[in-house]
Parts: C-alpha cells; sequence; structure tokens
C-alpha cells in the first residue's frame, strides 16, 4: 500500500534490522526499543491492523505466531510477550499489523 511505512520495509524500501523474512511475513528490530529484546512481526500483505482480521486473511495471524515461536527457539528466548495495539487509544501508531515481540526483562502485569 502507497505510503504506508511497514509496506515499504516489507517491500525494502526502507530498511530494517532483519530477524526473519520469508515470503509472507518480515520480523524486523523495534527502531526504540521496549526490552532488551523488542522485535515486531508484520505480514507482508497491508492488513491495518488486528480489526481487519476476517475469515479471509486470518491464516497469516497463525503463521505469524508459527514464526515467533519458531524466532524465541533458535534465539534461546523463553518467555517472551507478544502484544498487538489496534485503534489510537490502545496505542497503534503504524496502521500495518504487527506483534511486537517483548523479552529480557521483567514485562510487570497489567500494562500501564
Ligand atoms: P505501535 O505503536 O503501532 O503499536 O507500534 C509501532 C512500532 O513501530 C513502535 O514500537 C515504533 O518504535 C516502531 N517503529 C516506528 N517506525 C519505525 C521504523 O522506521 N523502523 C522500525 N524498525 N521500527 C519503527
Ligand atoms: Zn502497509
Amino acid at each position: 500500500m502507497e505510503n504506508c511505512l511497514f509496506c515499504k520495509i516489507a517491500a525494502g524500501i526502507i530498511p530494517s534490522s532483519k530477524v526473519y523474512e520469508d515470503e509472507r511475513v518480515l520480523a524486523f528490530n523495534d527502531i526504540d526499543p521496549q526490552a532488551p529484546t523488542h522485535f515486531l512481526v508484520i505480514p507482508k500483505e497491508h492488513i491495518t491492523g488486528a480489526g481487519a482480521i476476517t475469515e479471509e486473511n486470518s491464516g497469516i495471524v497463525a503463521y505469524i505466531f508459527e514464526v515467533i515461536a519458531k524466532i524465541a527457539k533458535e534465539k534461546g528466548i523463553e518467555s517472551y510477550r507478544v502484544v498487538t495495539n489496534y485503534g489510537e487509544e490502545a496505542g497503534q501508531t503504524v496502521p500495518h499489523l504487527h506483534f511486537h515481540v517483548l523479552a529480557g526483562r521483567n514485562l510487570g502485569w497489567p500494562p500501564g
């Protein structure tokens, strides 16, 4: 999608520190990490966020969780948090579906 930051990162137009990539998804380090490990996993397909998941496109969400588990195993990360913010009040700043993966410190609960 034109003018979408994460579509541009997925297309390689804007560089990122890649963690994992295949035909369907990209994982890259967050530019403003909130934990020692903080990367984002996005579908290459433009989906605006969690509220735009439908019967037609929901398969990518399961696949993203499969990829997260694989990356975590490869990196030896035994405990992590997966977060997706949807909408302004929840803190979504980039309107392209993304899952934050945070690890490496006590993350606390509930979130602030
Ligand atoms: P949100 O606030 O939408 O849940 O998450 C967006 C995330 O994208 C933020 O954690 C922010 O630091 C990250 N981010 C914004 N712009 C860039 C960028 O150009 N490159 C990378 N790697 N991360 C970005
Ligand atoms: Zn996009």
